[in-house]
């Protein structure tokens, strides 16, 4: 078993290397796939080779990942795998999460029209209790905006 797992992180090593010169290599793997999200069930990314890595990451993390509306977007995450087998995501603050949406990368925030409030978790926003959008944005965009 932990042989097969050497063998996975030494796939997954190679294959953000061949990701190319992406930044921040060294804080963790990048990996890119289809994002499933299925009720009651880990959120799993499928890579293009149709292998399937389970994410977890901080608690933040994994209520994005607890998203449905993010159900088969094609992303990419940055962190590490786990003993268990786990990709865990780097830290929320890091934005070690990314969807791509038309070949862009976006950071997945949440909105919310009434009070202007940005949050990077979904559920109720934290001033008027109303469901928040889902808002995907340029990392490059202002955050506090
Ligand atoms: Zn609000």
């Amino acid at each position: 078993m932990k042989f097969c797992l050497c063998i996975l992180a030494t796939v997954l090593a190679a294959a953000a290397l061949c990701l190319a010169a992406e930044k921040d290599i060294h804080q963790g793997v990048l990996v890119r796939g289809k994002l499933i999200v299925q009720e009651g069930k880990p959120t799993e990314l499928q890579t293009s080779d149709g292998r399937r890595l389970r994410l977890d990451g901080d608690n933040p993390t994994r209520k994005v990942l607890g998203d449905s509306r993010l159900n088969g977007f094609e992303v990419q995450a940055r962190g590490h795998l786990s003993s268990t087998g786990e990709f865990t995501i780097d830290p929320i603050h890091t934005h070690g999460f990314m969807v791509n949406r038309d070949g862009h990368l976006k950071m997945v925030t949440y909105w919310c029209e009434v009070c202007s409030i940005r949050a990077y978790t979904p559920g109720p926003c934290v001033c008027c209790q109303q469901e928040t959008t889902l808002d995907l944005r340029d990392p490059d965009q202002d955050e506090r905006q």
